[in-house]
């Protein structure tokens, strides 16, 4: 096997074979699959295998891999030069987009990645209010900046390590965790540190411990403390972002933050990301304000024309997100069927494309009933879906993700696969 060979050379070169630590088959006793291609749902490996996907490079392949559009976007601005490390219009193009679009965006900076755009939007949380401490939640994964490396979920929660060694005990310090969908905790956490807290951060759809939707009146709750504790309020929407509706949760909950951050989803597949929100805060940052925050290759014009492309499709055509609630319903409500009729003790959580299928009775609400799941269950089925070439995400803790390009056939095969298994 090809994979195999690629894998035994990786690991002598690349820490654990990967570059990025969820890519790794470890915890489900497996060999990553060495990707070579991609089209529409699938993947395929350098086997020859093709893979019906629903991991969507974690998220930004709303519309399937390589859609034609956004190909050419790609080809016909490489055309013009990678990189100038100088402005361009199409920068103030997908700025303008943003902010017109979402309304809780008056001003917007372009960064490299989800873990810069949470990076920046504390550090700006923070100048703007003088204050250092920040509220996330456990199980929340912001990416691998040092404050957000504390009970974090994702990969760290896969690979059982809660905090990360080399973050320093100052860095983590300042950054309490409540728990998820307990607004207690929160109240709790704001009262206890009154006057100190910048900001609270949370997936308002947690994706990173499976998939945990917030409870009725969550986001209320915690955009009302914040107002009455005076902190900032900054929804990460790296996976929610334009995938639960053009406005992401905070149009699809009707919850206004102060800050935004995006990622992945925002370059359709190119490395893009973030940050924005109110202007008075956003005019902070430097050159504007004191607040320094920098890239060579920020806004990026590949990454630019590739994202404004998804972006626009997407927006043209809400119909892209009924027919991806439709499709959700039917992967994750066929999988709920299932479940009942053989009697497995499962649990699934979904909304809109997003969906996971939890190896435990109980209901999952936050980090501690996600991790009551049955991991070596799970390895098994995961080898299972893969042995019928379903490439799911290789961890419990992670999301499904359904994209346009999936038909009505591929989740028939999905549901039909599922139901073998349980059997
Ligand atoms: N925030 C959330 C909610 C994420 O899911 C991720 C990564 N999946 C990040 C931040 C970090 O993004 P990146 O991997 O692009 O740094």
């Amino acid at each position: 096997m090809k994979s195999e060979e690629l894998f035994e050379k990786a690991v002598q070169f690349i820490p654990g074979g990967v570059n990025s630590p969820v890519r790794a088959f470890g915890s489900v006793g497996e060999i990553p699959r060495f990707i070579k291609k991609a089209k529409g749902a699938y993947v395929y490996d350098v086997d020859h295998n093709k893979y019906l996907d629903y991991v969507g490079s974690w998220g930004p392949m709303i519309l399937g891999h390589n859609r034609p559009e956004i190909l050419e976007s790609v080809i016909k601005a490489s055309e013009s030069g990678l990189s100038f490390g100088a402005a361009t219009a199409r920068e103030v193009e997908m700025a303008e987009f943003i902010c017109e679009n979402i309304p809780s965006i008056e001003m917007v900076r372009m960064v490299n990645s989800g873990t810069e755009a949470v990076m920046s939007a504390i550090r700006v949380a923070r100048g703007y209010t003088g204050k250092d401490k920040i509220i996330k939640f456990e199980g929340c994964y912001h990416g691998h900046c040092d404050a957000m490396l504390v009970k974090a979920g994702s990969g760290v929660m896969t690979s059982g390590v809660p905090d990360s060694a080399g973050v320093p005990v100052g860095c983590a310090q300042d950054t309490l965790t409540g728990v998820y969908n307990d607004l207690a905790s929160v109240q709790r956490l704001m009262e206890e540190n009154e006057g100190s807290v910048a900001a609270l951060i949370l997936e308002p759809v947690g994706a990173n411990m499976g998939l945990v939707p917030p409870k009725e009146g969550f986001l209320q709750g915690v955009r009302a403390l914040c107002d009455k504790h005076n902190v900032i309020l900054i929804f990460d929407e790296v996976i929610s972002g334009f995938r639960l509706g053009f406005t992401g949760a905070q149009g699809f909950y009707q919850v206004v933050p102060d800050l935004t951050t995006y990622g992945k989803i925002i370059g359709a597949g190119m490395p893009v990301g973030a940050y924005g929100g109110k202007k008075e805060i956003m005019e902070m940052v430097a050159p504007l304000g004191n607040v320094y925050q920098a890239g060579t290759l920020s806004g990026n014009p590949i990454a630019m024309a590739a994202g404004l492309t998804q972006l626009k499709l997407l927006h043209k055509r809400p119909q892209i997100y009924k027919r991806l609630e439709e499709l959700g319903e039917k992967l994750f409500g066929g999988i709920q069927k299932i479940l009942q009729e053989c009697e497995v003790p499962c649990t699934v959580n979904f909304i809109g494309s997003l969906g996971c299928l939890f190896f435990t009775e109980e209901i999952v609400v936050d980090y501690t009933t996600a991790k009551n799941s049955d991991t070596k269950l799970f390895s098994e089925f995961f080898k299972y879906m893969l042995g019928h070439k379903i490439y799911l995400a290789p961890s419990q803790f992670e999301a499904m993700f359904i994209s346009y390009a999936h038909s009505e056939k591929d989740v028939d095969k999905t549901l039909d696969c599922i139901h073998k298994y349980f059997k």
